[in-house]
């Protein structure tokens, strides 16, 4: 578990200091607020704090007054109809702060995403802890030999424990230098924002991260997809639970269209159409490349 005993304590104490207020509540991300969700081997996510509700989405989209007296199955209808035509600025009417600790090659993957507010944890400042990631044995892979982007087999026996040895050992070995670098009393040392500099990229950072519902359903197509590299996935993944939670309607909507769905070319329509009449269709007959073809038929089948 990635939390020491105090850091527990300060979550439990937080959790234990409800206060009443008339803002919008959502009783599933609730149940998240403060708790560590793990991820990885020493990885976390957990909710700091949100804004907002599925009916804030409604509310914003009607522009109305109050919480609105309409059903669900109305509120339901709009969301989905605002998700199925990108009408997105409802959704960041919704806010959500993030607490994630998550490796340095993961980190930076992650930031990528402009579209949200970061802190991250100071190694200038304070000094990092001896925590690496290191894979479990089933995504020890080795490179994928049709994806360049991509892990392929499953290492196994002497292979596996060879680079399992590797990783290991570099970590140890580069925290031991980290440390052995440092300046303490008596020994002049280097700095903090110096003595990190030759630190893998497996070890970890933290940082507090906000973003809206519009952005943060960017974030999560893109990377709880199967194309996204296994690290980042599974915190997607983790965020994913907790937003199903917290917006019900919308994340189904987003589930249904945006997870779920496919967007298709103007070609994919036309050999669509020509298969639905009869018509045998090839890569050859269809316009499109070898590359699309393959995605098409990955979806459609032949
Ligand atoms: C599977 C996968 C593989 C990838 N491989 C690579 C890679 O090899 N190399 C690499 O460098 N990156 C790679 N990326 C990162 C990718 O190119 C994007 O940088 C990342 O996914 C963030 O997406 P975004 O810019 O849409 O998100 P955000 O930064 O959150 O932006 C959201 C949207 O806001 C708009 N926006 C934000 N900032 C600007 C701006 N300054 N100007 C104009 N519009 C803006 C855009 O419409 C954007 O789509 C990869 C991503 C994925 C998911």
């Amino acid at each position: 578990m990635p939390l020491t005993p105090a850091q527990q304590a300060e979550i439990d104490e937080a959790r234990a200091t409800p206060r009443p207020t008339l803002r919008a509540v959502a009783e599933g991300i609730e149940r998240h607020l403060y708790v560590a969700h793990p991820v990885l081997d020493h990885g976390l996510v957990r909710v700091i704090d949100y804004m907002g509700d599925d009916g804030a989405i409604v509310q914003a989209a009607r522009v109305s007054y109050g919480r609105g007296t309409r059903a669900v199955s109305n509120d339901e209808g709009l969301i989905r109809y605002l998700m199925r035509h990108w009408h997105s600025t409802p959704f960041e009417m919704c806010e959500v702060k993030f607490h994630v600790k998550l490796p340095v090659f993961v980190a930076r993957q992650w930031i990528r995403h402009r579209t949200a507010n970061v802190n991250e944890y100071s190694a200038r400042y304070s000094i990092l802890d001896r925590e690496f990631y290191i894979p479990a044995p089933e995504q020890l892979a080795a490179q994928s030999t049709v994806n360049n982007q991509g892990r392929g087999a499953v290492l196994s026996g002497d292979e596996a424990q060879r680079v399992l040895d590797i990783l290991r050992d570099d970590a140890m070995r580069s925290y031991d230098h980290y440390e052995g670098m440092l300046s303490q009393e008596g020994q002049q040392g280097l700095a903090r924002e110096l003595a990190r500099m030759n630190l893998p990229a497996n070890i970890y950072t933290q940082w507090y991260w906000k973003t809206d519902l519009h952005n943060l359903f960017h974030f999560l197509r893109l990377r709880a997809d199967a194309h996204a590299q296994y690290e980042i996935r599974v915190y997607a993944e983790a965020m994913c639970r907790i937003v199903a939670d917290w917006v019900p309607l919308a994340y189904a909507a987003f589930e249904d269209y945006r997870l779920g769905g496919v967007s298709l070319s103007g070609k994919a329509v036309e050999v669509l159409k020509r298969r639905l009449a009869g018509e045998t269709v090839t890569q050859e007959t269809s316009g499109m490349s070898k590359g699309e073809w393959r995605e098409f038929e990955g979806v459609w089948g032949k």
